[in-house]
């Protein structure tokens, strides 16, 4: 007699694809599996706002798919038989169930993935496990296209993806317009009397949720207002949000797209990592969605504003992945400047008298978000100046961001931000005196310290922490090209005023948490 096939299928919080072909019809054999566990909310310190976001977002599936018919067990956080981890709850109901088969989506981050591996393979039934159906590109792909090569540049990566998806090319394969990238035309700062558009907010009641966290005693960050949670939830506000920005916002994002103004959280990003990340909605629909209404409005957006945007999914989102599943595990341990130090405490309060640090880490716990700029040129710029461990860096910027999944944390992170990984992802580490910060934004104005004094009393810390960098990393980024022009300077000046900078760099780091 044939044995029936009972299938179990896991379906991990960042999976929410009901486009995926397994919900394309229903097969009573088969029950979906979601799980609010310990071993995710704990692995980091994460921001409130994300932990409740993830558990709303996984609920809202979980319904939605039972309102499709699919058979689904949702365990709960506080659930009494709920064993917090994968194996352990998956063993439990095939145990209970009887299921014969166990299958599973690829998971994004290398943590995971080798648990469920090693899981799977221990496992005395049959398991398969599936393609997420979600990015443009497989985790072999870029690997693949730098076979032998020794640099991985992001943007020979982005032309091979806008070829292979025919995306802004013409038939030939030439970039429309007659350049692959219009970065130059970006970059400006907000005029005085500019006011970006107002970011559109859900107001999603989570409150039920919030109470369950705290039950359980899990500790995060930030802050939430749960009667009125601000991020999508569901595939319904995220294509919402995708509508506002590319009506209200695409129009500006290239101009404004590094720029940053005090209370300004959003400006005219899309906010749109989150949904994204947990896959909500996919890339693709993210960038055809864009390009459809730039075809319809052409005259009101100019196309660098378009290709400005294409290029951070088509390009970085992708290329950050490539890099993760290429250099996994060994890059979560680089650690190229051998930097120690400790983050200031006034990361976890925003309590300082740094103006961009104040404001975008205050954002950053009110919203559990910076935009780009924030989160590359203020905070990570400071931490490096600074010589934060990378570990601390990344445990920072992986708990505080609603968006935050280690393959895309860490390259950015680890890579971009601190250079720790020696320039695989960046030709050269973003570093900046108070000049980039005062020319992106109107922070030092209203700043405790000056942004022209480099010592002596009130002097903006970024301008002599940011010498003290380059000159202490000499052997390391003393022949890097692109930055020979810094050591000019700094060779030029007089041995007093380095001995002062240097000395002033000193004093900062000796009383970094009063700064
Ligand atoms: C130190 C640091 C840490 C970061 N951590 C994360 C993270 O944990 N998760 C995350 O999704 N992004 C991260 N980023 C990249 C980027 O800052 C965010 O994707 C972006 O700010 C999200 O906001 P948005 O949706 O409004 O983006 P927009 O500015 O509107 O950009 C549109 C989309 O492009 C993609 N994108 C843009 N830049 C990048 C990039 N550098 N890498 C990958 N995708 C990109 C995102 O999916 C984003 O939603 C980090 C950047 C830095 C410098
Ligand atoms: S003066 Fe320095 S610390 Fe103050 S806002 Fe400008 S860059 Fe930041």
């Amino acid at each position: 007699m044939d044995i029936k096939t009972k299938t179990l299928r896991l379906i991990l919080g960042d999976q929410l694809n009901i486009n995926h072909s397994w919900f394309t019809s229903v097969d009573i054999n088969v029950t979906y599996v979601l799980m609010e566990i310990r071993s995710e909310t704990d692995y980091a310190k994460h921001h409130i706002q994300k932990v409740v976001g993830i558990f709303a977002a996984m609920q809202s599936f979980a319904k939605e798919l039972q309102q499709k018919n699919h058979d689904v067990i949702y365990i709960h956080l506080n659930d009494e038989n709920n064993l917090h981890r994968f194996d352990e709850n998956v063993v439990a109901l095939i145990d209970k169930y009887k299921f014969n088969q166990f299958e599973y989506l690829l998971p994004d981050e290398y943590r995971v993935d080798e648990h469920l591996k090693t899981f799977a393979q221990k496992l005395d039934i049959p398991t398969k496990v599936f393609d997420t159906e979600h990015f443009y590109s497989t985790r072999t792909e870029l690997g693949d296209l730098f076979a032998g090569k020794k640099t991985y540049l992001m943007e020979t990566f982005y032309r091979h993806m806008r070829k292979k998806h025919k995306v802004l090319v013409d038939g030939e394969s030439k970039p429309l317009h007659g350049k692959w990238n219009f970065d130059e035309d970006n970059r400006s700062k907000l005029p005085k009397a500019h006011k970006p558009v107002i970011p559109l907010v859900f107001s999603n009641d989570v409150n039920e949720i919030e109470t369950e966290i705290k039950k359980a005693n899990i500790k995060t960050i930030g802050k939430v207002d749960s009667k009125n949670f601000i991020w999508p939830i569901n595939r319904k506000q995220s294509l919402e949000l995708l509508d506002f920005f590319s009506t209200n916002c695409l129009q500006y994002f290239g101009t404004f797209q590094d720029a940053m103004a005090p209370n300004e959280w959003s400006v005219y990003h899309s906010r749109l990592s989150f949904s994204m990340n947990i896959k909500l909605i996919s890339p693709k629909e993210v960038v055809d969605k864009a390009i459809e209404v730039y075809n319809k409005k052409s005259d009101q957006i100019a196309f660098h504003q378009l290709e400005g945007f294409v290029r951070q999914i088509i390009g970085w989102r992708e290329y950050m992945r490539g890099i993760y599943w290429l250099k996994m595990p060994e890059y979560a341990n680089l650690n190229y400047f051998q930097h120690v130090e400790k983050l200031p405490n006034w990361f976890w309060t925003g309590d300082t008298k740094m103006n961009c640090l104040k404001d975008a880490i205050h954002q950053s716990l009110d919203y559990a978000y910076a935009h780009h700029i924030q989160r590359l040129m203020v905070t990570g710029n400071f931490a490096l100046l600074a010589g934060v461990h990378p570990d601390e860096v990344d445990a920072w910027y992986l708990g505080i961001y609603i968006d935050a999944f280690e393959w895309v944390e860490i390259t950015n992170t680890r890579g971009m931000s601190q250079f720790a990984d020696g320039g695989i992802v960046g030709t050269k580490p973003y570093v900046s005196s108070a000049a980039y910060m005062n020319k992106m934004s109107s922070y030092c104005s209203g700043c405790y310290y000056d942004k022209n004094k480099k010592t002596g009393d009130r002097a903006c810390p970024f301008n002599s922490l940011y010498w003290n960098f380059y000159h202490k990393h000499e052997d390391k980024l003393g022949n890097n090209p692109r930055i020979g022009m810094m050591y000019n300077v700094w060779k030029k000046m007089n041995a007093d005023v380095q001995k002062a900078l240097l000395d002033q760099a000193d004093h900062y780091l000796k009383h970094i948490n009063e700064l």
